[in-house]
């Protein structure tokens, strides 16, 4: 027997309009690329996504049509999110840091028609462009500022019109269409440190389930009072889906712009009255530094939470200790919405020392509901929960994806529905996990597993290591053994024996590198994430014995 209850589809225009209508006292204050700052209210932000939305509507905008953006964080993204998607239409949202080959392969890819691109981004386009025209892509629309649309030979190529006199002509009320909740929503590409950069597509059922489950207390855990600050990207993973979370509950948003400097991150935060803020561990690195340097202390301390990338737990101890500020750690992937995890204490823990608590902030933490995690050895066998055993984090529910876009058949995508994170992890008793390396990146020694990251932290804890990377390479006997990369400190000649008894008693003796190579610097990607398959290939003659 069926329930008796009515059926409604979850599409972000619910979002929106829910905002829009119940939440006009909250304010959106965006920081723009030059300089000025300025204010809205959901009511607004509402509007002028409905007249971006009947633009496009106007335009013959197709349901399913790639609408681009590359574009930082500001009220003209934001409408741009809700304006494409509420149509039906896919917003792709474009990281600027990827290298310009990319970014055109990625438009050709998405066959994007439409690109919302910042002013300061006609630049990167133009050097692409003849690149852009072989593509579907017809229209640039320039998120410009006061001084107008700025000359550019992009005019040439592409009809190029300035963002406000786009979306002038349209009315700013609209019946958003009642779409198939399973409806593609937006696109974001993986920053791609193996081949080309892959498409995930994001469902509306998916965005909306994703936003109920970071608003639950033991994630983010946000509210109608809160002011919240994506510094995550709105071009990387939807800002960890914050622009969608913050209108669910009705929260204002603090946008930052393009400048995420200490500074500048401290001087919002003040001024916007901001609650709760996300990002990678360097922007609150930057932050503190700041604070420590100017001894600037926040009015009212806001929440902070940490992701993206491994996260020293002393940072989180100077915020606690020095700012009183609370951090909490997230972990994500652009395959999984992108949060999956969050390390926030359970029963057993009630009563438990900040000391404690601290010692528990490198664990990337537990599954949200909706989720299930489990971790497999190179068998595929599931690992012991106790905190030690290695295996790869496979992951599924209702916002994982299930395919790349335009690509079937990516071994990442399990028969049974487990999507392979490439995350190698151990899950602890109380089951929160902790990365302890990427799976191509963990060497394989003589049938065991050896962690690649752990080496890199422990090399880059003498003093005159600057930067260090370890890499498997293959081994006759072994299958592989670490050879470890360094970038020496400025002044510093460090050599090999005294590196290598640097590891003596802090790891088991097989773990310690067969070798060192003292170099310049290190290859990294378009994200600053280590390249060590360029190191694998440049290396893969060097002998380790
Ligand atoms: P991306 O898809 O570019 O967002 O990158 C996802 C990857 O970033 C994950 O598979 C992890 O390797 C890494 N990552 C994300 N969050 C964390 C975290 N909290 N700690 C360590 N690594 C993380």
């Amino acid at each position: 027997m069926l329930g008796l209850m009515q059926e409604a589809p979850l599409c972000v225009s619910d979002l929106i309009e829910h905002a829009a209508r119940q939440h006009a006292g909250a304010i959106i204050t965006s920081v723009r690329a030059y300089g000025s700052t300025v204010r809205h209210g959901w009511p607004d932000i509402g509007r002028r996504a409905a007249q971006l939305a009947n633009v496009l509507l106007a335009r013959g905008v197709a349901t399913g049509e790639r609408i681009a953006t590359l574009a930082w964080n500001e009220h003209r993204h934001l409408e741009t999110y809700y304006g494409v998607s509420g149509i039906g239409a896919v917003c792709h949202t474009i990281n600027p840091r990827l290298f310009p080959d990319q970014i055109a392969f990625i438009v050709k890819d998405a066959g994007d028609t439409h690109l919302l691109a910042d002013a300061g981004f006609l630049p990167l386009l133009e050097g692409i462009a003849d690149r852009l025209a072989a593509t579907g892509l017809r229209t640039i629309v320039v998120l410009a500022g006061p001084a107008g649309l700025p000359a550019t030979s992009l005019a040439e190529r592409f009809e190029v019109v300035e963002y406000e006199r786009f979306i002038a002509g349209g009315a700013d009320r609209i019946a958003w269409p009642r779409l198939d909740e399973r409806s593609a929503c937006s696109l974001c590409y993986t920053s791609g440190t193996t081949g080309d950069p892959k498409g995930v597509l994001y469902s509306h059922r998916s965005t909306v389930l994703h936003a109920y489950a970071v608003n639950m207390a033991d994630v983010f855990g946000l509210s109608a009072t809160d002011v919240v600050l994506p510094i995550v990207p709105m071009f990387h993973v939807n800002a960890w889906g914050l622009p969608y979370a913050t209108a669910m509950v009705g929260a204002g948003l603090a946008m930052p712009g393009p400048k995420l400097d200490g500074a500048s991150v401290y001087r919002l935060i003040e001024e916007a009255g901001v609650t709760f803020a996300a990002g990678v561990p360097t922007v609150w690195l930057g932050l503190l530094r700041h604070m420590r340097d100017t001894g600037a202390r926040f009015t009212r301390p806001p929440r902070l939470v940490v992701g993206g990338a491994a996260c020293p737990v002393s940072l989180a101890r100077a915020f606690e200790e020095e700012l009183g500020v609370r951090v909490g750690h997230a972990w994500g992937m652009t395959e999984t919405s992108p949060v999956g995890s969050f390390n926030s204490p359970k029963a057993e823990h009630a009563g438990e020392s900040a000391e404690a608590r601290l010692a528990r902030f490198p664990r990337q933490g537990r599954p949200l509901y909706g989720l299930q995690m489990k971790a497999v050895d190179g068998e595929g066998r599931e690992i012991a929960q106790d905190g030690k055993a290695y295996g790869e984090l496979l992951i599924r529910g209702p916002w994982i994806a299930s395919s790349y876009f335009g690509r079937s058949g990516d071994p990442a995508f399990l028969a049974d529905g487990w999507f392979r994170t490439g995350d190698v992890v151990t899950i602890d008793e109380q089951g929160f996990f902790e990365i302890v390396d990427r799976a191509k990146d963990v060497i394989k020694s003589g049938g065991e597993w050896i962690s690649s990251i752990a080496l890199e932290n422990i090399a880059v804890g003498h003093p005159a290591v600057a930067e260090a990377a370890v890499v498997g390479m293959r081994h006759p006997k072994w299958d592989e053994r670490p050879l470890l990369f360094v970038v020496p400190a400025a002044g510093a000649a460090p050599d090999r024996e005294t590196l290598l008894g640097w590891f003596a008693g802090k790891v088991p003796k097989w773990w310690i590198p067969d070798d060192v190579l003292v170099v310049e610097s290190l290859p990294h990607t378009a994200t600053g994430k280590l390249l060590k398959t360029e190191l694998r290939r440049k290396y893969a003659d060097h002998q380790v014995s």
